[in-house]
């Protein structure tokens, strides 16, 4: 058994890692079979984490956290987590592989998945044409027209970065402002092949094999219209990983994992969460490295408190 287990592989995950580790825990991290490394790996540049002045690439972040991590003793499992089981003492967690794992103090650091608009041809055209994803998918839209769904940070992001594939880019928006920051609405307002639609839903997606366009109802006057297009990137938020304990932690209203106060304690006790799971405001990845600087804060001061034999029973990092 361990001591601590980390679930999550973003930059909550191993910062928690890093002070867990420190603190000579030997935490066990579960990174994802298939999105390890949390949402940064589909980032490009990083121009507000602090350090680099100059930037730093998304999946290079990343890589620098994991480094710093196994450096002071984090052991990395690349699998994904299909059961929990988080009542009493022991926490166990099992993997895709069937391998279990126990620990008596868990961390859940799961972050958040990509927003669907939820339309019936969304999924149906996923891979021919829809994307959620600029940096993974760009390249497939050379010389198209396409469109960025969504009027915050993302969207601007996308729709900037796939100005350098695309012919033209269309930013369609539900509102006529932006909720993006200024600095990002004005890069992509002045950028001469990104054109915005304002007021207007989505309300279809076209195209027999592969998306040939979409229809637009506008949110004022009610109109539906269609705008042909070669493809459509989806950059409408994320929503809280949470499926795995929805109906084992208490949830916030807005859908993220519950913890007391400023701290990273969940309902249960042993269990701490951080990053964008617990966060449905500020989420940047400084932020998410924070979050899971308390969880692993918390947790050590937790096994602190415990009686010395359970202690002793979590003192090899063997599998259960
Ligand atoms: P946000 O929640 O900030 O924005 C989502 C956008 O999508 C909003 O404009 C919203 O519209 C729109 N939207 C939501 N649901 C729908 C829907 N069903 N149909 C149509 N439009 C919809 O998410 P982001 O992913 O943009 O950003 C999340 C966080 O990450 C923010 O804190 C952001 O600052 C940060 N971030 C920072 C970056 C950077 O600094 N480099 C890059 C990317 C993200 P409405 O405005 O009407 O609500």
């Amino acid at each position: 058994m361990r001591q601590i287990i980390i679930i999550g592989s973003g930059p909550a995950g191993f910062t928690a890692a890093i002070y867990a580790a420190r603190a000579n825990l030997k935490p066990l991290l579960i990174a994802s079979s298939v999105e390890a490394g949390g949402e940064l790996m589909n980032t490009t540049e990083v121009e507000n984490y602090p350090g680099f002045p100059d930037g730093v690439q998304g999946p290079e972040l990343m890589a620098k956290m994991q480094e710093q991590a196994e450096r002071f003793g984090t052991e990395v499992v690349y699998d994904d987590v299909t059961e929990l089981e988080l009542s009493g003492d022991t926490k166990t967690i099992t993997l895709g592989s069937g391998e279990k794992h126990e620990a008596l103090a868990v961390i859940f650091a799961t972050g958040s998945a990509y927003r669907k608009l939820g339309l019936d041809d969304e999924e149906r055209l996923s891979g021919r044409g829809v994307s959620w994803c600029a940096t993974c998918d760009g390249f497939f839209f050379k010389e198209k027209t396409i469109a960025v769904i969504g009027g915050g940070d993302s969207a601007m992001e996308e729709a900037t970065f796939l100005t350098r594939f695309a012919s033209k880019v269309y930013v369609v928006h539900r509102k006529d402002t932006l909720r993006a920051s200024k600095i990002m609405q004005e890069r992509a307002f002045a950028n001469p092949k990104i054109e915005f639609v304002w007021n207007s839903q989505v309300v279809g997606i076209t195209g027999t094999d592969a998306v040939d366009g979409l229809v637009l109802r506008n949110t004022v006057s009610g109109v539906e219209t269609s705008l042909p297009l070669g493809g459509i990137f989806v950059a409408i938020g994320n929503d809280p990983r949470t499926h795995l304990v929805h109906d084992k932690l208490d949830l916030t209203p807005e859908g993220t994992i519950a913890v007391a106060g400023r701290s990273s304690k969940t309902s249960q006790t042993g269990v701490f969460a951080a990053g964008d799971v617990i966060d449905p405001t500020y989420r940047q990845a400084v932020t998410a490295a924070a979050s899971g600087t308390v969880a692993a804060l918390d947790a050590e001061h937790y096994l602190a408190s415990l009686p010395e034999e359970l202690l002793a029973s979590a003192s090899e990092p063997a599998l259960a």
